[in-house]
C-alpha cells in the first residue's frame, strides 16, 4: 500500500540501513521517539532530541521518508535533574519536526514515574499535542488503568493519548477511556497473526515497530504486518487505517495531493 506510516520508532538507535529498507518497503513517514536508556542528566537527553533533530531527521529526508519527532522523558531513562527536562519542553514543542511527547509513561509505576508522566502531561494537554505512552511487559492491566487515571485526572483528551503496546489483555482499557491503541508488531506481543484474527477490536489503531536495541525488533514489522493483511483478503480501506490514516490524523501531518501540510 501506498504512503505507510511507522507511528513509534526509537530513530536514534536505527542504522541507516533500517530506514533505507523502510523506504524500500513502502513507509514513507515515521515517528520518531525519544529513550535513552539509564540518562542520569537532563543534558544527556537535550543532545539526544538534538541527535534526533538534525542527523535522524537527514538520513530520513536522504531516503524519501519524512520524520516526525516526539520528544520526553522515557521511564527507563529518567535524569535525576528530570524537572528541567519538563522546563525544556516547550521550547522543543516550538520546533517544526516535533508533532508530539513520547515515548512516556510508566514502566514499574513508581511514584516517581508518575510524577514525571503527570507534569509531560500537563505540558502536552497545555500544548495541545498528542502523546505516545509506553505500557510495560509485565503488571500490564494495573499499570494501564494507573497511566489511563493520571492522564484523565490531567484532563488529557483521549483522542490525543495513544496507549502503546496494546494486545488483547488491555484494549477494553484503551477503549473505555477513548484513547487510540498503539499496535507495536511484534513476535513476543502483537503479532500480525494476532492483529488479523481480532482486527475488529484493533481498527482504531496506529501500527509501529517499536524499533530500538532494547529487545529483538524488526524495522520492517509494519509492512511486514500489511503485506500479511492484504495476503490475508483484508479490504485495503481498513489496512490503511491502521497502516497511514489514523497515525496522520492523531499527529495531524496528513498529505493531501502534492501539497503536504505539517
Ligand atoms: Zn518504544
Amino acid at each position: 500500500m501506498e504512503g505507510i506510516v511507522d507511528s513509534h520508532t526509537h530513530v536514534s538507535l536505527l542504522p541507516y540501513e533500517g530506514l533505507e529498507n523502510m523506504a524500500l518497503a513502502g513507509v514513507k513517514k515515521i515517528i520518531g521517539c525519544a529513550i535513552f536508556f539509564g540518562a542520569k542528566h537532563a543534558e544527556t537527553l537535550f543532545d539526544h532530541f538534538h541527535q534526533m533533530s538534525t542527523l535522524s531527521v537527514k538520513n530520513a529526508a536522504e531516503n524519501g521518508i519524512k520524520l516526525f519527532l516526539a520528544v520526553g522523558i522515557h521511564p527507563m531513562g529518567t535524569p535525576e535533574d528530570w524537572p528541567r527536562v519538563i522546563d525544556a519542553l516547550p521550547g522543543y514543542l516550538k520546533m517544526n519536526d516535533v508533532v508530539g511527547l513520547g515515548e512516556i509513561g510508566l514502566h514499574e509505576g513508581s511514584r516517581r514515574e508518575q510524577d514525571v508522566l503527570k507534569e509531560q502531561l500537563k505540558v502536552a494537554k497545555e500544548h495541545r499535542v498528542p502523546v505516545i505512552l509506553h505500557t510495560p511487559p509485565q503488571d500490564r492491566v494495573k499499570i494501564t488503568n494507573k497511566t489511563i487515571e493520571i492522564a484523565a485526572a490531567v484532563g488529557m483528551e483521549p483522542g490525543k493519548v495513544i496507549i502503546d503496546h496494546a494486545n488483547l489483555d488491555i484494549i477494553h482499557l484503551i477503549e473505555d477511556f477513548g484513547a487510540v491503541p498503539g499496535l507495536t508488531i511484534r513476535q513476543e506481543g502483537l503479532t500480525p497473526h494476532l492483529l488479523l484474527n481480532h482486527l475488529e477490536r484493533f481498527q482504531r489503531g496506529v501500527l509501529n515497530s517499536d524499533y530500538s536495541n532494547l529487545k529483538p525488533n524488526d524495522p520492517l514489522s509494519v509492512p511486514k504486518a500489511v503485506r500479511y493483511l492484504e495476503l490475508n483478503g483484508v479490504p485495503l480501506e481498513i489496512i490503511a487505517r491502521i497502516a497511514r490514516y489514523n497515525a496522520e490524523k492523531v499527529f495531524g501531518i496528513q498529505t493531501t495531493g502534492s501539497t503536504t501540510h505539517y
